[in-house]
């Protein structure tokens, strides 16, 4: 491919809003644009590394047994209805009414739509099991874009659903989908820790995300010291450790002057006792109406684990009028005066029977004393943080920072019950299938592997999904020079190598400048030692390694870089590049001879 013909539109400054690495160099080496927020163009030299990624993804599922789809994008709303997700998708969940005012959605993820489909083509419980997926754009109504394609509003995800005749075939393939996840991440190159998960609002029980450590993660993991236990921090349990015996102030049953005390911070201070000892009341608005949280007073609330102890309903911090109108003083509230009727959950990590101070209900004061009998309804509400115990039991957890590349999710019989699938078992009963779902993210993937693979410079792709493995930068004077550099250009397309060749009338510095942003794992320059004694200067760009080769070793040097079996023995490279047509290196598929000597003379 000549760089003359193909789109290269590197960039030479960074526009503000790329904050992170992958953003930053996606956008100055021309991968993608910038439509509007959370929406991006690909253009034609990051569609050649989103490719790449999404191919590898499709080989490993098809290896792995599942069969591709591509179902519509818009799917009638009644199918959420059915689901019961209208409801519970919330504000991410684009919706549009169509003119005869019908719903619809614009799909941000596909179980209802593969469900009814596979309703109709399942039949026996010889269908079974069948894993089935699609590569397609998703969309996503993000309350925070950000970070470029990492969370964007449309996107692309590999999405897959498998049906079982039981819990077993679900395991099985469950692991299969685990096997494909680490082979697609480790080709690409990508180190990924595999982590518990929470199932949100798509039911179910068994989880894991595939973590890319990365400080720009949005995800923290906790993993325990003994290595047992890895988790995202939404998911993990908090352990409640020993918090030391009270001081007299916290046992005593007494009501105590703490004026204009009304954060945990103040109240510990003026009481001199340690926030383990406080009870802390916080109050939320749900949907279905206001719920009252206690927890130690040090920990903070898990959003996640909360929204699932408030079984979905969405939620937010009352107001101090809304709590006024409850009857409740802000900043003293606590078990005494309690309105009735309210919902109240007990966090586990105010233990029952143990005493605590906490709000007296009135302007000014707390008390101490307080005990939470089993009245309460207890849930693990807390946020788990690093120096926590581990849930295993094997010593603290430690926090690393994570992107979510992948997610694997056993879904149970939410859907296939929800859409009446049922086939015949062994015995002709009807028999309900139970599923699991996998996805995984393909810009976020690609932009992962940036994350992971640059310096200042630009970007160091793998070879795996870079958009090209070689580039050949000319640096030329004459037709004849020109001429001489597009049998180079042949020779190593004839290779079977992807190459660009870089004959853009540019100053050097400026093709080697892109050469370094776009990243291509082999640089390789045709300049004046060429011409002059025949030494072509290459260049690795992971490592920075500069070497020389001569056309008559340029195939094996540059195959031997990019880490390819080496080209079919016996066949020296001047037989090689005489006879371009039977040419065979590298197990791929030879390239048709072309008439680009001719074309590069008719250029100018
Ligand atoms: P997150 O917690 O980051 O929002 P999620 O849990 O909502 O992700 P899933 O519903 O499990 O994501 O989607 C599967 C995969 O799709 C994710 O692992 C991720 O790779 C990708 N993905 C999800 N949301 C986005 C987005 N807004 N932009 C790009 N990729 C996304
Ligand atoms: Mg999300």
């Amino acid at each position: 491919m000549r760089a003359s013909r193909f789109l290269i539109h590197t960039l030479r400054d960074t526009p503000a809003d790329a904050v992170i690495a992958s953003h930053r160099w996606m956008l100055r080496a021309g991968l993608i644009g910038k439509l509007g927020s959370g929406l991006y163009h690909l253009l034609p030299m990051g569609l050649r590394a989103f490719r790449k990624v999404e191919n590898i993804i499709r080989d490993e599922m098809n290896k792995a047994g599942a069969v591709e789809f591509i179902l519509p994008v818009l799917i009638p709303g009644e199918l959420w209805e059915k689901s019961g997700r209208w409801k519970t998708m919330g504000k991410e969940m684009f919706r549009l009414q169509d003119r005869h005012e019908t719903w619809n959605v614009l799909g941000p993820t596909h179980e209802e739509s593969f469900t009814e489909l596979m309703k109709g083509i399942l039949k026996s419980y010889r269908d079974l099991p069948v894993n089935v997926y699609q590569i397609h754009t998703k969309f996503r109504d993000e309350i925070r874009p950000r970070f470029g394609v990492m969370r964007s509003r449309e996107f692309v995800m590999k999405d897959a659903y498998s049906f079982h005749k039981d819990q077993a075939s679900l395991e099985e393939t469950y692991q299969k989908m685990r096997t494909a996840y680490r082979n697609i991440f480790s080709r690409l190159g990508l180190e990924t820790i595999p982590v518990q998960a929470d199932t949100g609002t798509m039911g179910g029980s068994a989880s894991e995300e595939f973590m890319v450590p990365s400080e720009v993660g949005e995800e923290t993991l906790l993993i325990s010291e003994g290595g047992k236990y890895q988790s995202n921090q939404e998911k993990t349990p908090f352990v409640p450790g020993e918090a030391g015996d009270p001081p007299a102030v916290v046992l005593e049953k007494k009501k105590l002057h703490t004026p204009g005390a009304s954060s945990i911070e103040d109240v510990a201070k003026l009481l001199g006792v340690d926030a383990v000892h406080l009870a802390k009341a916080m109050l939320f608005q749900t949907e279905n109406g206001p719920a009252l949280v206690f927890i130690r007073g040090d920990r903070q609330i898990n959003e996640v684990k909360l929204k699932n102890a408030l079984d979905g309903a969405e939620f937010r911090p009352a107001s101090e009028a809304e709590a006024a109108a409850l009857g409740f003083v802000p900043g003293f509230m606590g078990p005494s005066r309690l309105p009735a009727d309210l919902r109240i959950i007990r966090d586990a990590s105010l233990r029952p029977g143990r005493a605590y101070i906490a709000g007296a209900g009135e302007r000014d004061y707390h008390e101490g004393g307080v005990v939470f009998d089993d009245s309460y309804v207890e849930k693990d509400v807390a946020l788990a943080v690093a120096g926590d115990l581990s849930p295993m039991g094997d010593g603290k957890l430690r926090a690393v920072k994570g992107i979510e590349v992948g997610h694997i999710f056993q879904l149970g019989n939410k859907y296939s019950k929800a859409f009446n699938v049922s086939v015949l078992d062994e015995t002709g009963r009807p028999l309900i299938p139970t599923m699991g779902c996998y996805g995984i993210g393909v810009q976020r993937t690609l932009a992962a592997v940036i994350e992971q693979n640059h310096d200042e410079k630009g970007i160091k792709w793998p070879v795996s999904a870079s958009p090209f493995e070689v580039v050949l930068v000319s640096i030329t004077r004459s037709e004849e020079e020109e001429t001489k550099v597009e049998t180079l250009h042949q020779l190593l397309e004839n290779a079977g190598f992807e190459v660009l060749w870089d004959d853009r009338d540019l100053r050097p510095g400026v093709k080697f400048a892109d050469a370094e942003v776009i990243g291509y794992p082999v640089r390789v320059t045709a300049g004046k030692n060429f011409f002059e004694s025949g030494k072509l200067e290459l260049q690795v760009r992971a490592t920075g390694q500069m070497l020389e080769a001569t056309p008559e070793d340029l195939v094996s040097t540059v195959g031997r870089l990019l880490g390819r079996p080496s080209p079919t023995p016996g066949l020296t490279e001047e037989k090689r590049s005489g006879a371009a047509g039977a040419s065979k290196s590298a197990g791929r598929a030879p390239k048709k001879s072309s008439t680009a000597g001719k074309k590069a003379s008719s250029k100018k």
